[in-house]
């Protein structure tokens, strides 16, 4: 017979509305081992709080996601959007796979060249780019999806001056049915702005125009959002075929799929209403397919999708430093973690579990970080068991925008580890030092010694 486990009483108002006298049951069952590597052992290891990404998470994730496209369309290639996770070990497993990079800023194009990226497989997007961002990316190659006209005229100037002829695509915006629309990237679709943009390159000859591009959101829950984009995508590659018989060699939507997590204020969790990378291929491969092109001059599809491949691939442990009562009598627990290195939960409901057995009861909680800031709140409200000090909680999908939002605020950041397909655990950052916060800070001399009586 396996021992019970004791559990501290609790007293607590009745409410009215429960659905039975232990109020709603916590929908988890515990978590104690994430792809087979327990979580104590790996907080006992790495200390606490700490992220752990699964590596067989990501490739099933990737493979999963081509193969849906592939089966769909003839040529498909990824790009994995460096912003949604820059650690270089999890944007090599998925160049590994065969993901090209897509970079949003000089910082993170320099960070793909040194993974090894080779420049003509890097897609250089983002209203940022300087004259010397320009000048490498025309020198390596690269494709360069122009936000604006004034970054088209300043290239345009820049390639005349190197006397090259740069690889470009134009980010293009438009009305989806999506509200609020996403228009300031790029240039309009149905204000003509786009076809203008297009008719001034191919126009001077100075540029090669060979791809077009669109991100039309992010988290999209509509897949028929992108029916319509991509139907607009390919009325403007099918203009550019007629009026000056160019062809174009990539669509490229974007990213912007859904991952499995839960929005705040929706009624359903996000597991439950999310559509299938299926539902987002089928509506854009059918509006390509149907868009008449003729059959030779069917574009590639590129697809920059982020969040939607390694959200469910991290994970955030953490411990229970302390619970209380707050003054309406409702429970707060405080975690050693807060929005600090779990932005998201800003946005998200992250679903929570604790990492060891339970017992049936359960109670409304606050979560709170251990920051001291009131926003610091990771769950205005979940149903857990009673927790106590010491005691650790897994939080999931947390591989998306976490690690690269995260701020330093009066604490120094976790270390990160990938558990490979074969369950072994490798640091892929190490936790922050006080020496790596004080690296780039200068202590004036005459500030250097001070007395207090
Ligand atoms: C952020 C971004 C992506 C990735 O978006 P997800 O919503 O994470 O899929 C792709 N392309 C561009 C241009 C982006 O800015």
């Amino acid at each position: 017979m396996v021992k019970k486990i004791y559990e501290r009483p609790i007293i607590r108002p009745l409410n009215s509305g429960m659905m039975n006298k232990f109020g709603t049951r916590t929908e988890y069952l515990p978590v104690t081992h994430i792809d087979g590597v327990s979580v104590k052992s790996l907080i006992a290891q790495y200390g606490s709080p700490l992220f752990v990404f699964s590596e067989r998470q990501m490739r099933e994730n990737l493979r999963n996601a081509k193969r849906t496209f592939e089966n769909r369309y003839p040529k498909v290639q990824f790009a994995w959007s460096y912003k949604t996770n820059y650690l270089n070990a999890i944007c090599n497993v998925f160049h590994q796979e065969g993901s090209w990079a897509e970079v949003v800023s000089r910082f993170e194009y320099d960070k793909a060249l040194h993974n090894g990226v080779p420049g003509d497989k890097i897609l250089f997007n983002g209203p940022d780019k300087t004259d010397d961002d320009l000048r490498i990316a025309i020198k390596n190659n690269s494709p360069i999806h122009i936000d604006h006209l004034d970054e088209l005229y300043r290239l345009t100037e820049i390639a005349s001056e190197m006397n090259a002829k740069p690889r470009v695509a134009i980010r293009v915006n438009m009305d989806t049915g999506i509200y609020p629309m996403w228009d300031r990237f790029g240039f309009n679709y149905e204000t003509g702005q786009a076809w203008d943009a297009i008719n001034k390159i191919l126009a001077s000859g100075k540029l090669e125009l060979v791809g077009l591009h669109t991100h039309i959101g992010t988290y999209m829950l509509t897949p028929s959002a992108y029916g319509v984009a991509a139907a607009k995508m390919a009325d403007l590659a099918l203009g550019i075929k007629n009026k000056f018989d160019t062809k174009i060699q990539y669509i490229d939507m974007g990213g912007g799929f859904a991952s499995e997590n839960t929005l705040k204020g929706s009624y359903l969790k996000g597991s439950d209403i999310v559509p299938s990378i299926s539902d987002y291929a089928e509506v854009i491969c059918t509006a390509l397919l149907n868009a008449g092109f003729k059959n030779n001059d069917l574009p590639a599809l590129f697809l920059e999708t982020g969040r939607a491949l390694i959200d469910n691939a991290g994970f955030l442990l953490g411990s229970v430093i302390a619970n209380k009562r707050l003054s309406d009598g409702r429970k707060a627990t405080i975690l050693d973690f807060g929005v600090n290195i779990l932005f998201t939960s800003f946005w998200y409901d992250h679903k929570i579990s604790p990492a060891q057995e339970f017992g049936m009861h359960t109670e409304d909680t606050v979560l709170y970080g251990p920051l001291c800031m009131n926003i610091d709140v990771i769950r205005e409200n979940i149903t857990l068991p009673p927790l106590n000090a010491g005691d650790h909680v897994v939080v999931h999908h947390a591989g998306a925008y976490t690690v690269t939002q995260s701020m330093q605020f009066i604490t120094l950041r976790p270390a990160i580890v990938m558990i490979d397909p074969k369950g072994e655990t490798h640091v892929i950052k190490n936790n922050e030092t006080l020496k790596d916060l004080e690296h780039n800070e200068k202590m004036p001399a005459y500030l250097q010694k001070f007395k207090l009586t």
